[in-house]
């Protein structure tokens, strides 16, 4: 079933691709494994799974104890306390979710006393729901140059969430958005800052982010089936 969901996943993410002229290879799955147990992920290790994204720090930290950090990446997708910003270099290869500049600043000092520079997505909230975290997309280039003096914090793009629609079109500008908004705070030209990734894109959008220059797509239903929360509330009803 896992192995089953991989092998379509990975095909939509190629017709995707080649329907934009993209290469194929310039899209990476980030399968999401957010409550999900760790027998589940070693099913999707087993199904050939090498990227792995997780919302929260102690979970993630339970998993990656007993599925290790040899061969596999693990991404880190949620809201990221502040206290919880020391337990992060141990774990994870890419912080997507850097939704502020104070959060920057924290992993950037924590980050400095060991000489390592964290790999971080600046998290935009493109569609300005309240319910949103991220930095707003009409800040971000005045922003941006103070981010980058962060020795501490490699930014190495930008990441959203659309709002949640069953029409897979109806992400598509905020993707288009995105993507503007990297382009125009690449042409600031600010050295040593590299924009190169746009992660966007869940189970139910990510062909279309795919089409809108996605270079990270964060899957977890369209691999793994329903969440434990979901079944749940479903349940319920
Ligand atoms: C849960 C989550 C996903 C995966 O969502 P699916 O709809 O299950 O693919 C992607 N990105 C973030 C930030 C998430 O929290």
């Amino acid at each position: 079933m896992i192995s089953e969901n991989f092998i379509k996943v990975k095909s939509c993410i190629l017709d995707a691709a080649k329907r934009v002229g993209r290469d194929p290879a310039s899209v990476k799955l980030l399968a999401v494994t957010k409550e999900q147990s760790d027998m589940t992920v070693a099913k999707g290790v087993k199904a050939g799974m090498t990227c792995f994204g997780e919302n929260k720090v102690q979970e993630a930290s339970d998993k990656i104890d007993i599925l290790g950090r040899n061969r596999l990446e693990w991404h880190f997708i949620g809201r990221l306390q502040k206290n919880k910003v020391k337990f992060i270099f141990d774990l994870f290869d890419l912080i997507h979710s850097v939704d502020s500049f104070p959060l920057a600043e924290a992993i950037h000092k924590k980050a400095q006393k060991t000489g390592y520079c964290m790999p971080i997505l600046l998290q935009v909230n493109i569609s300005g729901e309240k319910s949103k975290l991220g930095i707003d997309p009409l800040d971000l280039p005045k922003e941006i140059p103070k981010f980058a003096k962060l020795e501490g914090v490699k930014i190495s793009g930008l990441m959203t969430i659309p709002p949640y629609s069953l029409n897979p079109e109806n992400s598509r500008p905020y993707f288009a958005r995105l993507r503007e908004l990297r382009d125009a705070c690449s042409e600031l030209g600010i050295p040593g800052m590299e924009l190169g990734e746009l992660s966007m894109g869940m189970s139910n959008d990510y062909e279309v982010a795919i089409e809108e220059g996605a270079t990270l797509v964060r899957v977890g239903t369209g691999l793994f089936g329903p969440r434990p929360s979901i079944k749940k509330s479903q349940l319920v009803e």
